[in-house]
């Protein structure tokens, strides 16, 4: 029989992916999210609307269910966490309290909790050239106040859980995560999605926005790549946090001028540093990633921001804005 997996977030960005994979690779996929994906029908075989703030709606969730990626978490770019401290932790800390007792008390074999970069202490992001974030410097704590606290918080409770309980933790901690199907506007998109929104939009030699002096620093990781290597860490033994990301660190600017280039415009830049703009400098680093997984991301940042770019042109097309700033050849 299919090994039964509940993705949670499955109406969302990586949620929706990870659903495609892991029906391609045969498991039986129950979907639940508060609101279907946006852009296409998901691939699971079953997918529920459920608010998994929500007791009873996690119970209801992982019943006959043997492993669950729980990737459910109200968030957004940098502009929203920044914004929604108090909503962010009390929706997402009700929402894993409750995954991670209802996937024990219905039996549920491993859990997967989707962490994040924002865990590590400020104090050693002050400076766009970064010593890249191995998983023990996440101590002494300094997260990122709100989010990243409360991602903190459930990586302890993925621990005790183990401890006291013997359920079989994973716990991936992402570094950006880009890619096609992903949120491009409205308030909650990430970086890479909103330089290509800027640039699709513009014309050639026109202006775009940049938050901040363009040089703070981070590495992007591309979203099949990010799905793989979910599944690795769920397939392997390992209970410890673990980097999921790229250790190639760019800066704003940089990356603007990658999406200018895929997109053939010359485009200039122009700066709000009134803007949030996070940490000063973040990279991954992939030491023990690679040992543990054997494997690292390995999609490069020019091919998967060209398979983005493209998306976001085409949803912006056919939603009708881009006809008086198109530029041909
Ligand atoms: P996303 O916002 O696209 O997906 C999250 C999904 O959770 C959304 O579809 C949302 O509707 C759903 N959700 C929110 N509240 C819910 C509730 N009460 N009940 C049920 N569903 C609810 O975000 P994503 O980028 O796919 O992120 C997935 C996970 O990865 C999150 O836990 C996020 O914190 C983590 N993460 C993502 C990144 C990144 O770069 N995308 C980086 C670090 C960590």
């Amino acid at each position: 029989m299919n090994t039964k997996v509940l993705i949670t977030g499955a109406g969302g960005f990586i949620g929706h992916h990870l659903t495609r994979l892991l029906v391609e690779r045969g498991y039986w996929v129950r979907g639940v999210d508060l609101k279907y994906p946006e852009y296409e029908a998901s691939a699971a075989h079953e997918f529920k609307l459920l608010d998994l703030r929500r007791w009873e709606n996690t119970i209801r969730a992982t019943e006959g269910i043997d492993e669950v990626y729980n990737l459910a978490a109200n968030m957004g770019g940098i502009g929203f966490i920044e914004s929604h401290k108090a909503e962010i932790m009390h929706d997402s800390a009700l929402i894993n309290l409750h995954m991670i007792e209802a996937a024990r008390t219905n039996g549920a074999q491993r859990f997967l909790f989707s962490s994040s970069a924002c865990v590590y202490p400020g104090y050693l992001q002050q400076s766009a050239d970064v010593t890249p974030l191995k998983e023990d410097d996440a101590y002494p704590a300094d997260a990122e106040d709100g989010y990243g606290w409360e991602k903190l918080f459930m990586e302890r409770q993925c621990r005790h859980y183990r401890e006291d309980y013997g359920l079989a933790t994973r716990i991936v901690r992402f570094h950006n995560i880009y890619g096609e199907l992903g949120t491009y506007d409205g308030g909650r998109e990430k970086s890479p999605a909103a330089i290509c929104r800027k640039v699709a939009l513009a014309g050639n030699n026109d202006e775009i926005e940049v938050w901040g002096d363009g040089e703070q620093t981070r590495s992007y990781c591309y979203v099949g790549d990010c799905v793989e290597g979910i599944h690795r860490l769920m397939r392997s033994d390992y209970p410890d946090p673990l980097n999921l990301g790229t250790d190639r660190s760019v800066t704003i600017n940089e990356l603007v001028d990658i999406v200018s280039g895929i997109a053939g415009k010359s485009i200039e830049k122009r700066y709000d540093l009134s803007k949030p703009q996070g940490v000063r400098g973040r990279n991954s680093d992939n030491s023990r990633l690679r040992a543990v997984l054997n494997w690292e991301p390995n999609v490069s940042l020019e091919v998967g921001l060209g398979r983005t770019y493209e998306w976001i042109r085409d949803e912006l097309a056919k939603e009708g804005r881009l006809q008086s700033t198109v530029v041909t050849a």
